[in-house]
């Protein structure tokens, strides 16, 4: 039994200098699975201006606060900030921007690969990003739920966008009767007064 997990979304990583979905404009739209299929130049165009974003981008307080407490997380994010922190369970529910796939040789590739081609080097297979899509099916989901189940609490952390897939796990938590404190301004400073009493 834990006695907090936290869900986070792109809330918690605006003070490491990552837009959050509204201020990414129409990249957003982009990440569909349809855009993906009928785009595949431009799509990678965007994540890789996206994935040079990330490698800039450093964990700040409100990461390195859920680390040190050593606090499970389910995170939205694709960015890495809670490995990136030091964070050891983290369900990464839409995946991230470490590497890229082939499908075909069941190969993975460095992300970066995609600067010099976004087929395969061996098969020449269009490679497959290593995130969830819109149209795609999250990860993690029953690890996920199983971990909101064995906590006692839930913080939710910079989802003020609110995703289905956030949704649902705050309804999960809300009909296990589980106790929810939600922070959505000023993350980077509010998670760790809030991690004082754990
Ligand atoms: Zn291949």
């Amino acid at each position: 039994m834990h006695d907090l997990i936290a869900i986070t979304g792109a809330g918690i990583s605006k003070a490491s200098g990552i837009p959050t979905f509204e201020e990414m404009g129409d990249l957003r739209s982009r990440l569909s699975r349809d855009y993906f299929n009928a785009h595949p130049g431009e799509f990678y165009d965007g994540l890789l201006k996206m994935k040079e974003t990330i490698d800039r981008a450093r964990p700040n307080p409100a990461h390195l606060a859920l680390a040190e407490h050593g606090i499970p997380v389910v995170t939205m994010n694709i960015d890495g900030l809670h490995s990136k922190a030091g964070s050891r369970l983290v369900l990464e529910v839409h995946g991230n921007l470490e590497q890229v796939i082939c499908r075909k040789c069941d190969e993975r590739f460095d992300f970066y690969v995609i600067r010099d081609s976004i087929y395969c080097s061996r098969c020449g297979e269009l490679l497959q990003p290593d995130v969830v899509l819109y149209g795609d099916m999250i990860r993690y989901y029953a690890d996920a739920i199983d971990l909101i189940g064995s906590s006692r609490e839930v913080l939710v952390v910079g989802t003020s966008f609110y995703t289905s897939t956030v949704n649902e796990f705050v309804y999960r938590a809300r009909l296990a009767g589980k106790k929810i404190s939600i922070i959505n301004q000023s993350a980077e400073t509010e998670v760790a007064k809030f991690l004082e009493r754990f």
